[in-house]
């Protein structure tokens, strides 16, 4: 298992870090080590002190390919959820300073909180309407309509890379609003229903 993430994939975040839009999706990607899955806490790492929640839309992969076209790209994937990209800013300012990779600074254990797995056909994709609370303040609220680069187009071009095996996930991408997180904050991820209703799928206290 795998999970590829994109960077900078929703122009409002990219500009609050003094980022360039991209012309091609930004791609990183994460060990299975950094799963972080039933809403266990995320144990502040001690090699930083500038920890970043980022929440993201995640595609889980249905089935296995390589080459996919972007047409066929809505066959791989029938589930979804919210995942936290937790990112150790301090180290990724160093990092990019150096023009180093970003591995230690995202890479790192448990650095990738996932939710609850949802229906595909519960939502429409084109709209997804998400965010994240902090200690029940809305922090980031994102949607999908906004993506520069929709998932289809994901699943096509990271598949040319790198092939796609079912239980595979993809982070799409953070919205504005990321910011620090503090020993003992809760996190929740949220999806926003047809009716305007928040639903939890994603739960994470730091500790
Ligand atoms: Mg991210």
């Amino acid at each position: 298992m795998k999970i590829i993430c994109i960077g900078r994939n929703y122009a409002d975040h990219a500009k609050e870090l003094n980022n360039p839009v991209p012309e091609k999706p930004l791609v990183f990607m994460k060990p299975s080590t950094a799963l972080l899955i039933n809403n266990k806490p995320l144990y502040y790492p001690e090699f930083t002190k500038d920890l970043h929640y980022e929440v993201e839309v995640v595609l889980k992969i249905c089935r296995n390919g390589k080459h996919v076209e972007e047409k066929f790209g809505h066959k791989y994937f029938t589930e979804i959820t919210l995942g936290i990209d937790f990112t150790a800013r301090d180290v990724q300012r160093q990092c990019k300073a150096k023009g180093h990779p970003w591995e230690l600074a995202k890479a790192f254990d448990h650095s990738a909180a996932l939710g609850a797995l949802q229906p595909l056909e519960n939502f429409d994709q084109n709209a997804i309407e998400f965010g994240l609370m902090k200690n029940g303040e809305v922090v980031q609220h994102g949607n999908t309509k906004d993506l520069i680069f929709p998932f289809e187009h994901l699943i096509s071009y990271t598949s040319r890379f790198f092939k796609l095996h079912v239980g595979d996930f993809i982070y799409t991408g953070t919205p504005a609003g990321v910011g620090a997180v503090q020993i003992g904050d809760q996190l929740e991820g949220f999806f926003v229903d047809k009716n305007g209703e928040r639903k939890v799928v994603l739960e994470c206290e730091v500790k």
